[in-house]
């Protein structure tokens, strides 16, 4: 019997467990000294792990600049563009509103704050949010210069900019080939960069993944396993219940299929916390392995890393709820509609990046008087949540993709159901 060639697919879904298992080794086992933490730790797992995230990130504007160029000249019609666009934010608010309602329920449920008793608690500062006004977040989005934007790597004037330029690269047409054939090949030269960057995906979240668990004590997670098991259950139920059945009711396609081919990309975000990194590696995916055309997911991929958050709203929630009751205060009804408000404009404008949803957390806290000190405590057991609800974030973003794509017509059936493990 021939020996059977592991794809992409498995090899980095074997690097995520040995990753974890290593961690809690290095952790509880093996001993503490330079060998474990400066040859390992801080040398070999830090360097190969931040080394293929550095590597992801470069990808990620030339990639979307380019991809979204290609992707609005390809589709040309601005009014199409802007019925998608529409479409997709509308799906993308609802889900966030959707998701940190159930996470309310949840915790409703659950009660992680009884028993808790912050009362007493000192004023541990916490850094707080910026206020920043929503009529500023909209005015953001235009660039006062698109290179900075470029720069800096903010998404939504980089968004808006490439849609400029290729509706206009559309309707100037033969006259601007050479302009758009130059964005047409450095797409293909991006792509082919991800296909290998890609490549080390295995040994890249392995190490991210070990050097993660290593650092991270278990005991801490005791007093608030209540906290942490409402916000898992409740980005359980949004991701395997919520999601599955919107793809299902809207484009028919088999959730399984879907969460099968998507689940590298999921353990990638786990091992990343950062949405953002995960753009080109979600657009490939749904592209090669779901049929999804990169003329919507190169427009909605890059806009959902950004605007659309519901793990962190799910955390949000949840977080309100167990403050209050550690705190024993008695939140309304209006309370909770400003919590869901709040926390789902917060989301907009804030960069995919590890640990801002708890910076804007405490935006969510202020809106209802809730005190900010909870957030330390929090914090200390912030960074599994976070790698988790990161997973959540961008399977939002892919649901919703496909879901539009569907409808436009711009998923081939066949790729999907092709089993795909080479
Ligand atoms: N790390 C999350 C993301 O990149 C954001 C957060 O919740 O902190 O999507």
């Amino acid at each position: 019997m021939g020996k059977k060639k592991i794809g992409l697919t498995t090899a980095i879904f074997i690097g995520l467990l040995a990753g974890a298992v290593t961690g809690i080794l290095f952790h509880y086992v093996v001993p503490a000294g330079v060998f474990r933490d400066e040859i390992m730790i801080n040398g070999i797992f830090y360097v190969v792990g931040n080394g293929f995230l550095r590597l992801m990130q470069m990808l990620v504007v030339p990639l979307v600049f380019c991809s979204l160029v290609c992707g609005s000249m390809a589709m040309g019609d601005t009014q199409k563009l802007g019925k998608i666009g529409v479409k997709t934010l509308a799906f993308y608010l609802a889900t966030t509103a959707l998701a940190i309602t159930a996470a309310i329920l949840v915790a409703q449920i659950i009660n992680p704050g009884r028993g808790l008793d912050l009362t007493g608690m000192g004023g541990a500062g916490v850094a707080e949010a910026e206020k920043i006004r929503f009529a500023d977040t909209l005015l953001n989005i235009i660039p006062t210069n698109p290179l900075h934007a470029l720069a800096n790597g903010e998404m939504l004037p980089i968004i808006l900019f490439a849609l400029l330029v290729g509706i206009i690269l559309a309707q100037l047409g033969e006259s601007v080939e050479t302009v758009g054939n130059f964005f047409s090949q450095f797409n293909d030269v991006m792509m082919q960069m991800t296909v290998i960057v890609m490549k080390m995906a295995p040994y890249g979240v392995f190490c991210l993944i070990a050097k993660n668990f290593s650092g991270i004590g278990f005991d801490a997670f005791l007093p608030l396993l209540k906290y942490m098991a409402s916000v898992l259950l409740a980005l359980a139920v949004q991701c395997l219940v919520v999601y599955m059945l919107m793809l299902k009711g809207f484009t028919g396609l088999n959730p399984l299929k879907f969460l099968k081919k998507f689940l590298p990309v999921m353990g990638f975000a786990f091992s990343t916390a950062t949405s953002n990194a995960t753009i080109p590696m979600s657009i490939d995916t749904l592209h090669k392995k779901m049929g999804v055309s990169k003329r919507i997911s190169s427009f909605t991929i890059p806009l959902g890393a950004t605007i659309n958050m519901d793990g962190t709203s799910i955390m949000q929630g949840v977080a309100v709820v167990f403050a209050a009751q550690a705190f024993g205060m008695n939140l309304e009804l209006a309370d909770y509609l400003t919590v869901i408000c709040t926390a789902t404009l917060a989301s907009i404008g804030t960069a995919g990046v590890p640990g801002v949803g708890l910076i804007t957390l405490s935006m969510v806290f202020q809106s209802v008087g809730l005190p900010t000190e909870a957030i330390a405590i929090i914090m200390g057991i912030d960074r599994v949540l976070d790698m988790s609800r990161t997973a959540v974030n961008i399977t939002g973003d892919a649901v919703c993709t496909t879901i539009v794509a569907c409808q436009e017509n711009a998923v081939n059936r066949d790729v999907f159901y092709r089993s795909d493990e080479k």
